[in-house]
This record gives C-alpha cells, sequence and structure tokens, in this order.
C-alpha cells in the first residue's frame, strides 16, 4: 500500500474532533493509541452477529467466536514470528504478562538468595511484581544502572550477571524516554549464563518489527491498546519448553483438562494459562489491530514515523529552554522534556488548553525520575497518524508556555 497520511487520518475518527475549539493534536500515544474504523467496527460486528463464550459451547455462535479468537492468535503468532501458536498467552495486557511470569516461573525458579536483574528505565510493571516476588522469596533485585546520557552502563550488567542470576527482565523501549534498550545484547549475555530474558514489548510492537526468535528473548509482553487495539487484552509470549514447565497462574475453567475434589488435570498449551472468560471481543479487536498495521506494512511505519520523530527531535530542541532527555539516535516516538523550570504539569495544562495532548508526570517510572533528579517530565509521544504540521502547532504552543511562565 502507498503511504498515505490523509488516507490514514481518516481511518481514526477520534481524530476529527475540536478541544476547547481547536482541532485536537493527540501526542499521547505512549499512555494508549487511537482505534481506527477496522478496530471499532471489527467488536461492532463481534458482538452484533457472533457473540458467544469460547470454547465451551456446540452450538454455531460459540464454534464462530472460538474460531475467531484462536485465529486472532494465530494472527499475532505471525505478527511477531512465534514458531507456534500455543506460544501465544492472551491476557489483559503487559501488566497481567509480566505478573503472570512473575507469579508462575517465580513460583517454581526462585529460591532464597536468588538474583532478578531488571533495568533503571522499567515501568513500573516491570518492577514492582519483581520487587514482590523476592519479598515473598527472600530473593534480590538487581538494577542496571545509566550513564549521564540515560543509556545503561552495559559493563556493570556483565558484572552483576552470575551464578545466583535467575531471570533478567528489560524493556524494549523506554516509555519514559523512547531509547530503544540493547535487547539483543542483554539475551545474548543473559544465555551465556543460561539466565532466560523476560523482554517488555508494550512500547515497541507498534513502532518496531519485532521477531521474537530472531531476538531468541524467552518472554516478551505486550498490549493491544498500545498498537491501535482496544483495551483489555495482550499477550504473553514464551517460548513452548518454558511455558510448559511452568505452573498455572490462576485456577479455574478453561485451565484445565479434568476436576476432582482431590486433584486437577491442567490443559495444554495456551489454555493452561487463560483461565476463565476471556476478553473475547477484545481479542477480536485485537486482530483487526494486528490487520490495520500489517496492511500498512513496517517500511512505511518505521520510515514515516522516523521522519516524524527527527523533526519533532530537531524543533523542540531548537527552542531555548528546552532540555529533552534520553540522548542517543536509538529512540523512537517518544520525546521527554522539560521547559525551563515550568513544572510538568503546569506546561501540560497549558497544552491541553491548546488543544496538544501530552502526558505530564513521572510516566510510572518513579525510580528512573528519581535518578534524573527531576519530578517528571513533559512526554510527546507519536502515533502512526501525528503529522509534522501537529509538531508544529506542539512548538506554538510551547512559545505560549513559555511566555505565560517565564
Ligand atoms: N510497560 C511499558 C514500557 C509501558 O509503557 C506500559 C504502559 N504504559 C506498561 C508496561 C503497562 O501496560 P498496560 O497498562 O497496558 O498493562
Amino acid at each position: 500500500m502507498a503511504f498515505n497520511i490523509k488516507d490514514i487520518r481518516q481511518e481514526f475518527p477520534v481524530l476529527e474532533q475540536t478541544v476547547y475549539g481547536r482541532p485536537l493534536v493527540y501526542l499521547d500515544n505512549a499512555a494508549t493509541t487511537q482505534k481506527p474504523l477496522q478496530v471499532i467496527e471489527a467488536i461492532r460486528g463481534y458482538y452484533s452477529t457472533v457473540n458467544s463464550n469460547v470454547h465451551r459451547g456446540v452450538h454455531y455462535l460459540s464454534q464462530e467466536a472460538t474460531s475467531e479468537f484462536e485465529d486472532a492468535r494465530r494472527t499475532v503468532q505471525h505478527f511477531i514470528h512465534a514458531g507456534n501458536a500455543d506460544e501465544i498467552i492472551f491476557t489483559k495486557g503487559t501488566t497481567e504478562s509480566i505478573n503472570l511470569v512473575a507469579c508462575s516461573f517465580g513460583r517454581k525458579y526462585i529460591s532464597p538468595g536468588d538474583e532478578i536483574i531488571i533495568s533503571s528505565l522499567e515501568h513500573h510493571s516491570n518492577i514492582v511484581p519483581w520487587q514482590m516476588l523476592c519479598q515473598e522469596k527472600g530473593a534480590f533485585l538487581r538494577v542496571i544502572p545509566i550513564d549521564d546520557n540515560e543509556r545503561l552502563i552495559m559493563e556493570k550488567y556483565r558484572e552483576m550477571i552470575n551464578e545466583r542470576t535467575r531471570l533478567v527482565a528489560v524493556t524494549h523501549v523506554s516509555n519514559a524516554l523512547g531509547t530503544v534498550m540493547p535487547v539483543k545484547e542483554i539475551i545474548d549475555t543473559a544465555h551465556a549464563h543460561a539466565v532466560p530474558v523476560l523482554v517488555d514489548g508494550a512500547q515497541a510492537v507498534a513502532h518496531l518489527k519485532v521477531d521474537v526468535q530472531d531476538m531468541d528473548c524467552d518472554f516478551y509482553c505486550f498490549s493491544a491498546h498500545k498498537m491501535y487495539g482496544p483495551m483489555g487484552s495482550g499477550v504473553l509470549y514464551g517460548k513452548e519448553k518454558l511455558l510448559e514447565d511452568m505452573p498455572p497462574y490462576q485456577g479455574g475453567g478453561e485451565m484445565i483438562k479434568a476436576v476432582t475434589f482431590e486433584k486437577t488435570l491442567y490443559n495444554d498449551l495456551p489454555y493452561k494459562f487463560e483461565a476463565g472468560t476471556p476478553n473475547v471481543a477484545s481479542v477480536i479487536g485485537f486482530k483487526a489491530a494486528v490487520d490495520f498495521i500489517n496492511r500498512i506494512g513496517f517500511k512505511d511505519i518505521i520510515s514515516y514515523e522516523r521522519n516524524v520523530y527527527r523533526y519533532a527531535e530537531e524543533t523542540l530542541a531548537g527552542i531555548e529552554g528546552v532540555r529533552i532527555f534520553g540522548k542517543g539516535d536509538d529512540k523512537v516516538c517518544v520525546i521527554s522534556f522539560l521547559i525551563g523550570a515550568i513544572h510538568p504539569y503546569d506546561a501540560g495544562s497549558i497544552l491541553d488548553k491548546l488543544g496538544v495532548a501530552v502526558r505530564t508526570g513521572h510516566h510510572c517510572a518513579q525510580p528512573l525520575m528519581d535518578l534524573c533528579s527531576i519530578p517528571g517530565t513533559v512526554r510527546a509521544s507519536l502515533g502512526i497518524y501525528n503529522t509534522k504540521e501537529e509538531i508544529d502547532i506542539l512548538k506554538e504552543a510551547i512559545m505560549q508556555v513559555k511566555k505565560m511562565f517565564m
């Protein structure tokens, strides 16, 4: 498909509106992306014609719902190039995917004195579940430090990993700064010590072509709502052998083969990890979102987004008093900045009144903000529908903020 930004924007009804009498400039895509008609229609279509519980009924609708649900699983499998559809576990989202691994892998493999390594750039979702696990098991959380440019200090990581390390859990792309992490190097180093690696892909899947086999990660987690899909569904990818050996996460319907009061025989993958009724409509919408991304194609997505991103970085860097966090070329779609000494909340509130939606605060990465000695930042994050004209509007709005506060 030839990339046409006008056509793409028309697929997103939300973008057509004005807020406070100004055209909406939506730059909060790292929090959640907007949904194209294809996704909205898929959900409407599901509830209008198919709605039924999956994997249970012999009747027509239940079989249709099951077939669409499993089709979505295969679509996601191909999207991240997993070797097998059984390696795709549907969850509520990234947070649940990480908690699933912390609870299940953690229950079986973490003992007192063991160590889990994370990085300084993690979202709270990839910190707190490991902290909870370490507390419960008497294990230790180790954190890869960053340098003055907010880049990981890889020598420290290589020194940190040892015979007590049981897992490494890192983000693929930092939600707070947009930095792409050297995941391949992190994984190769961990594997040299026979340590598995979980990658939090929440901020990566919409912007980079992910190939879990090539990356060789052991777990990969992401949410549909950050890739133009609905809220309420996400994925845990795990290597089959690891998932096979892990105990179930939650007990209930669907995850069993047979139950007596004495004992339960668990179901095969992926159902062993999908207790209870899943969010079927969300998963159907998730598939439509993957179809949407595939229709555009990563070649065009990457080149278009890089172009707008570079323009945004240059434009913001050119404004006197603007300080951008997270240096380096390997960044995608997120620009975190401060305007002089203006509190991010004040800046964000004025930007909002000018029609520009950005996020302000610690971005669920409080330890990183502490390391940078700041309370938070203003974060502009891009999606496939953002344009250079919108960056110009952002710039004008920042100039207004400066006029008011500086
Ligand atoms: N990890 C990262 C890097 C994120 O950006 C987010 C969402 N901001 C999450 C995890 C959590 O995702 P969710 O809220 O969809 O579970």
